[in-house]
């Protein structure tokens, strides 16, 4: 029986998930590192912690998937929580700057094969990899599944015409609204489990992802305090480093 609370982090060989991986193993918690290259994963695995290990998984394969899920069963038989770290902002060309991206991605233009490759990632990614990992969550003592959204994904702040974020909406911007849509939807199925849904925004972080940002310490604040609040905490929650968010 393995005694210290089990992590998933997916997307965690960089940027932001490595972070959080990096924090949780801190704070006590065996880290299972997600790459979907797992070389990549081997790479930043000692900064993490001694007992962390990387696990190949690539959101987008169902097979990785399935392979992710048994391997954790056989070796912890059950996980504490998961992180639906791995996102894309865009699924296009190389190269492009953020600006450039989100001109090319708005909804009157953006082509449907590049809209189909975000959401592949950031929704059905997120989806799959939480149904196959829902047994495990329901075999901890208490578990909790965190999904780092965005708050430019929010219905309700992007209705406010004094936001100046909503100029951004975009390809990534609707998938994380659809990642909203499914972690409010899952929590509320899940009401009275012992399993706890949430989404998180890490703020804008200058990562691979973004130009732009502060420093993945911070962003990693926010999704770490989820995964570390009791047994009793509210499901269904929104939020970021200043507190709850709209959907
Ligand atoms: P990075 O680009 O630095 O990291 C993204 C990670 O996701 C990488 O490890 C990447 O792997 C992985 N990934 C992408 N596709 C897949 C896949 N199919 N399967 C498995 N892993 C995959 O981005 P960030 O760290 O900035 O982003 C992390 C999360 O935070 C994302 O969900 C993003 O939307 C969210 N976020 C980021 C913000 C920011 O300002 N940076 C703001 C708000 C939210 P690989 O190295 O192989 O490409």
């Amino acid at each position: 029986m393995h005694n210290k609370p089990v992590a998933l982090v997916t997307g965690a060989n960089k940027g932001i998930g490595l972070q959080v991986a990096k924090d949780l193993a801190r704070h006590g918690f065996t880290v299972l590192l997600g790459s979907r290259r797992f070389e990549a994963g081997e790479k930043v695995i000692h900064g993490v912690a001694p007992h962390a290990r990387t696990i190949q998984l690539d959101v987008t394969d169902s097979a990785s998937i399935a392979q992710a899920a048994a391997r954790i069963r056989e070796t912890y038989g059950r996980l504490d929580v998961l992180v639906n770290n791995a996102g894309v902002g865009h699924g296009g060309a190389a190269g492009r700057s953020n600006a450039q991206i989100v001109t090319e991605t708005r909804m009157s233009v953006v082509k449907l094969d590049e809209l189909r490759t975000v959401f592949a990632t950031n929704v059905f990614g997120v989806l799959a990899v939480t149904q196959a990992m829902l047994p495990l969550l329901r075999a901890a003592p208490a578990a909790k599944i965190i999904n780092i959204s965005s708050s430019t994904g929010s219905l309700t702040l992007n209705s406010d015409s004094s936001n100046p974020l909503r100029q951004y909406a975009s390809a990534y911007t609707t998938s994380k609204s659809a990642l909203n849509a499914i972690t409010q939807a899952l929590a509320i199925e899940l009401e009275g489990t012992k399993i706890k849904v949430h989404a998180v925004c890490p703020g804008l972080t200058a990562t691979d992802m973004s130009e732009y940002g502060g420093p993945v310490e911070d962003a990693a604040r926010e999704p770490v305090r989820v995964a570390l609040l009791g047994s009793h905490s509210p499901t269904g929650t929104f939020s970021n480093a200043q507190g709850t968010l709209p959907w």
